[in-house]
């Protein structure tokens, strides 16, 4: 997606991040944007797009290295979110219409946001398919697949707080954007990731084929459990989150604080991912315990939080009754390290 008015979009992308055994190493660049034409900075600056535009450039990855761990990381730029309540334009208008007025609301925050009061959605019956995740074709059947169940599981409850229905495709790719990196090497790969200027939700087969080396055969819950997390981010984004956190990362006054932000928010799409487990209705909390130690069982990234809260978190929305319990924002800080 193009920058309005032809300056750098502002994008969030993933910064690599160090994984056990990899020594760890200093915080590191997001990398380019999944549309070519986008130039990154070397250190996330972020810039607004013009609000007549609306624009909404991200993206967020999953990143997993060959030991069985997988992290996550996002960032993203939404339209502004504002608090229905107060007179102020409604958060679903603001949605639809993609701009702003002048100037924006800013009612809602990360941890404030009349998302938290919505209830666990309902589960659904999806039988999550088979996949041979080395195949593009099975992946692109899974996610025709898993996609429409994540858009049924989610749509519901979003609409019951008056969210707008805007669902996000899925897009399978063979290779990396043109200007993707995935830093230095030795710091893992990039699975999936989500732009959320396109809201897309993209899987990147090289990297899935070579963690599905490592993964048990019947390993379907666990990449579903990717996809879960994207549109984790899709649900972010809808909600007016996401920008939100964009900004305080932006805004950050130093880099322990930007990246204590967007662990919050990777710990949270983390929740969401959980949630939409259990929302499948097909995977027992014995399921969901494997997938959780094959996703998030690996290493600490310190971007994405630690092994062991990045379990906390997904079975945090594995068993959740609102998404209050998701709000990572308010959370205690051993919690997100
Ligand atoms: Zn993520």
């Amino acid at each position: 997606m193009d920058a309005p008015n032809g300056g750098p979009p502002p994008r969030r992308g993933v910064p690599p991040t160090p994984v056990p055994p990899v020594p760890p190493v200093p915080y590191t660049p997001p990398p380019p944007p999944p549309v070519t034409g986008h130039v990154l900075a070397p250190a996330p600056v972020r810039r607004r797009p013009s609000l007549a535009m609306g624009a909404i450039i991200g993206a967020s990855a999953f990143i997993a290295v060959m030991s069985l761990l997988a992290g996550i990381a996002l960032v993203s730029y939404t339209v502004n979110g504002a608090n229905a309540d107060s007179g102020e334009p409604a958060l679903r208008d603001l949605l639809h219409t993609g701009t702003f007025p002048d100037p924006p609301p800013l009612r809602t925050t990360v941890s404030d946001n009349p998302f938290y009061a919505l209830k666990a959605p309902a589960p659904i019956e999806c039988e999550v398919p088979d996949i041979d995740p080395a195949s593009k074709r099975s992946w692109e059947a899974f996610s025709a697949e898993v996609g429409p169940c994540l858009d049924r599981l989610w749509e519901p409850r979003l609409a019951d707080a008056g969210m707008p229905s805007d669902k996000p495709t899925f897009k399978v790719l063979a290779e990396p954007p043109d200007d993707w990196s995935d830093g230095p090497q030795g710091q893992g790969m990039t699975l999936a990731f989500y732009d959320s200027g396109e809201q897309t939700i993209n899987v990147l087969m090289p990297s899935v084929t070579d963690l599905a080396d490592t993964l048990p055969e019947a390993d379907e819950g666990v990449w579903a459990a990717l996809l879960a997390h994207e549109y984790g981010h899709h649900v972010q984004n809808r909600v007016g989150i996401l920008e939100r956190a964009y900004d305080n990362e932006s805004e950050a006054s130093s880099r322990k604080v930007e990246l204590d932000s967007l662990r919050r928010t990777e710990l949270q799409a983390e929740c969401l991912g959980g949630v939409g487990i259990r929302g499948f209705g097909g995977f027992d909390a014995t399921a969901a315990r494997t997938i959780n130690k094959l996703l998030n069982g690996g290493g600490d990234l310190e971007s994405h939080g630690s092994s062991r809260n990045r379990q906390h978190w997904f079975l945090q929305g594995y068993k959740l009754d609102t998404m209050q319990s998701c709000n990572t924002y308010t959370a205690a800080r051993p919690l997100v390290r």
